[in-house]
């Protein structure tokens, strides 16, 4: 995000300029273990960013949107040692914020139908209770629907543990989409979606580095509703790419641009369908109608002539054609994919058509003359959708 960048830059002359005082921007420190795949949004403890404010603690980083009351992304290194059994701990105000900011306090989801939802979860930090205590920040939480938060989202974060459990380190980002609505007078967001981002690598060094084509990283795109508290997590597999796309954040920009292209734009577990012709096998297809259709008219220009001289004579010819062509678009597979995806009609549609037009001539004053009548060829344009 280079342009937010250079945006920031320009403030910061721009109040120099002006004689005011110089904000004590401070850039994500690279040595910040949850960053090491990156700051997905360029984050900045500054608080005259208060839309893209970086917290740095020692269990975890974040970006908080503080008229948002919520993070933009929390993302966080797990292993088998930060595991343990401490107790969860009580929820608090982030002390932390600058002064002036709201602090969303733990009663301010009372009675709204919605989960204090920890984006750190508080079982990914049981080693000590002073790691615990962390995940128990208001700013750590969103509004998350108690069928999403209990449901396949529990599910999926007590996996990442099965996974650091068996071998393996994740850095996980994790955070909301969209508003259906607020809370707390208005100082909290809903989240339309939760969003998740894992790497799953065997323990080692170099993390960044060592990313590779095969390595196992899971986007996750999940309705922030009611009534999914049975679905299985697996079923909310995007790619990380579909993730970027919707938020505008760049994930794991410190791995090689080739291999973070690649990764990025898998779906987990999607299936290695083999389609063996004359064996039937399934593969899943999704059918989309483009609506409105195509409509195009055309004018063709149409000349006439009287073969012999008429004098005076008028001669003219008029000629119209209207193409409504159907479009309609097969994508497969998709049934790990988003909610809603867009295509391209492939081939793009051509229509050729060809009609004659109707000449009238007439000639006045009245006398015989003989007129031509040519063929006209229309040819309506490409219609792409
Ligand atoms: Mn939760
Ligand atoms: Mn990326």
């Amino acid at each position: 995000m280079t342009g937010l960048r250079r945006l920031f830059g320009l403030l910061i002359l721009g109040l120099l300029a002006l004689g005011l005082r110089q904000p004590t921007t401070q850039a994500a420190p690279n040595d910040s273990l949850h960053l090491t795949l990156g700051n997905p949004s360029n984050a900045v403890s500054d608080p005259l960013v208060p839309d893209n404010y970086l917290i740095e603690r020692t269990q975890y980083a974040m970006a908080y949107q503080r008229d948002a009351g919520i993070p933009a992304w929390v993302s966080w290194h797990l292993e088998v040692q930060d595991l343990g059994s401490t107790s969860r701990g009580d929820f608090v105000a982030d002390s932390s914020l600058p002064s002036g900011w709201y602090r969303v306090q733990p009663g301010d989801y009372s009675g709204s139908g919605y989960d204090r939802g920890h984006m750190i979860p508080s079982g990914d930090r049981t080693v000590s209770r002073a790691a615990n205590d962390q995940t128990f920040i208001m700013s750590n939480m969103i509004p998350q629907a108690p069928d999403n938060n209990q449901g396949p989202w529990a599910n999926l974060e007590n996996m990442c543990r099965t996974w650091a459990r068996a071998g393996n380190e994740l850095y996980i980002m994790t955070g909301g989409y969209g508003t259906k609505g607020t809370i707390a007078s208005g100082r909290v967001n809903i989240p339309a979606f939760t969003w998740k981002v894992i790497v799953i690598l065997p323990v080692g060094n170099d993390d960044a580095n060592r990313v590779a084509t095969n390595t196992r990283v899971i986007g996750i795109w999940m309705p922030n509703n009611q009534g999914i508290r049975s679905n299985a997590w697996e079923q909310y597999r995007v790619s990380v790419d579909y993730i970027e796309s919707m938020t505008g954040f760049d994930f794991l920009s410190n791995v090689p641009t080739a291999i973070q292209n690649f990764v990025e734009a898998q779906v987990d577990g999607s299936p290695a369908v083999t389609v063996t012709p004359g064996t039937g096998s399934p593969t899943a297809t999704r059918t989309a109608t483009a609506t409105p259709s195509a409509t195009r008219t055309a004018t063709p220009s149409v000349t006439a002539s009287a073969t012999s001289a008429v004098t005076p004579a008028t001669v003219s010819a008029t000629a119209t054609r209207t193409a409504t062509p159907a479009v309609s678009v097969t994508a497969s597979p998709t049934d790990s994919g988003p909610p809603s995806f867009t295509f391209t009609p492939t081939p793009s549609i051509t229509q050729t058509a060809s009609q004659t037009p109707v000449v009238t001539a007439s000639a006045t004053p009245s006398a015989s003359a003989t007129v031509a009548i040519p063929q006209v060829q229309i040819f309506l344009p490409y219609v792409t959708k």
